[in-house]
């Protein structure tokens, strides 16, 4: 068994467990979509099941813990119908096989906290749900915060592959775990066993500009995608950006498949969330790295739930981050 401290051994297992349940969801996408009557509903279910099991692993492993997750059960609790309750019920029973629909509903809302105390925990339990639902990427990412700064973080990418050679949209029956704890590296473990030996891993130390590896969002709507394009052309580079949906662009970063992950606003007023950033950006910077937002200010999470002091996001190898902050300001990108 590993000597993990108390905290990190717990939300690998709440994110291993997570990623479990998201899976199977996954798998029966269309038996749900049958049972609700709802297309989007497959992404909904595994969103609060996985909300419900981390909330209890913390709980149950740490005592009482404060989370801001993205998810409350208020609107759950008010529906009509019980079909997308229930359906959240036989998630959760994957890990939780006695639980009551009541008591799902109540896990669910562990995560109410308002990022008002000094120390909490952020949660997105399934950041990228058109990634889900496409059968594309997306991850559960779990964070701990401390007086404004990321500690800890967990990425479960469930659908990417070790395999670099594995295309975005296609997904991998294993997928991965990235986690770092600050100053101590980035590290990845399968999503299918995190009791093996993590491997360490680095963001790239050269880069080339002739063939500069860039990746952004698939959804035009959270990235401006025009605006990546001209940044790389400024560079004079040439490639094609790879896109792909949530937090996993940090990770392909950190483990240096790509030289940058750049998201660019779209227009005024988006205000970015904490739990859409920390565990994502703590595992970029601890691989090796920079990660800012689009002015090259570091990202401010002493603001309570939202990034209200940052504008867009640059996260990339150290050698290639100020050349990329000079071409924004340079081609005046912003919104
Ligand atoms: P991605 O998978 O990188 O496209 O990002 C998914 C996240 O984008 C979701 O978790 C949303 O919270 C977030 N999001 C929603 N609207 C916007 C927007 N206008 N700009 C940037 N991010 C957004
Ligand atoms: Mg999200």
């Amino acid at each position: 068994m590993h000597d993990r401290p108390p905290e990190l051994a717990c939300a690998l297992r709440a994110v291993a467990e997570a990623c479990a349940v998201t899976r199977l969801v996954q798998s029966d996408l269309d038996q749900i979509r049958q049972l609700t009557k709802d297309d989007r509903s497959p992404v909904t279910v595994a969103d609060f099941a996985a909300q419900a099991i981390v909330g209890m692993r913390l709980t149950d492993e740490l005592g009482t813990v404060a989370l801001v997750g993205e998810e409350t059960a208020a609107d759950l609790r008010q529906l009509k119908s019980d079909a997308l309750p229930r359906a959240i019920t036989q998630a959760v029973r994957h890990i939780r096989p006695e639980i009551s629909d009541d008591a799902v509903l109540d896990a669910i809302d562990l995560g109410n906290h308002d990022a008002s105390a000094a120390t909490y925990w952020t949660l997105d339990p399934v950041d990228g749900t058109k990634g889900f639902l496409r059968h594309g990427q997306y991850a559960v990412s779990l964070a701990l915060i401390e007086n404004g700064k990321v500690k800890l973080g967990v990425l479960g990418c469930t659908n990417l592959s070790a395999d670099f050679n594995r295309g975005f949209n296609d997904p991998d029956p294993l997928g991965c775990i990235y986690y770092a704890t600050l100053g101590n590296g980035a590290w990845f473990l399968p999503a299918n066993d995190i009791d093996l030996d993590p491997s360490r891993i680095s963001a790239a130390t050269e880069v080339s500009l002739d063939t500069l590896r860039v990746c952004e969002s698939v959804e035009a709507a959270h990235s401006k995608q025009d605006d990546t394009a001209r940044i790389i052309k400024h560079l004079n580079a040439t490639s094609k950006p790879a896109r792909l949906d949530s937090q996993c662009k940090y990770a392909v970063v950190g483990r240096g498949q790509a030289d940058a992950y750049l998201r660019l606003p779209t227009g005024v007023g988006y205000v970015e969330k904490i739990w859409d950033h920390a565990a994502g950006m703590l595992v970029a910077q601890e691989a090796g790295a920079i990660v800012s937002d689009m002015f090259g200010n570091a990202l401010d999470f002493s603001k309570g739930a939202t990034l209200s002091a940052n504008q867009g996001v640059v996260c990339t190898a150290p050698s290639i981050h100020a050349r990329i902050i000079e071409a924004i300001e340079a081609l005046g990108i912003g919104p």
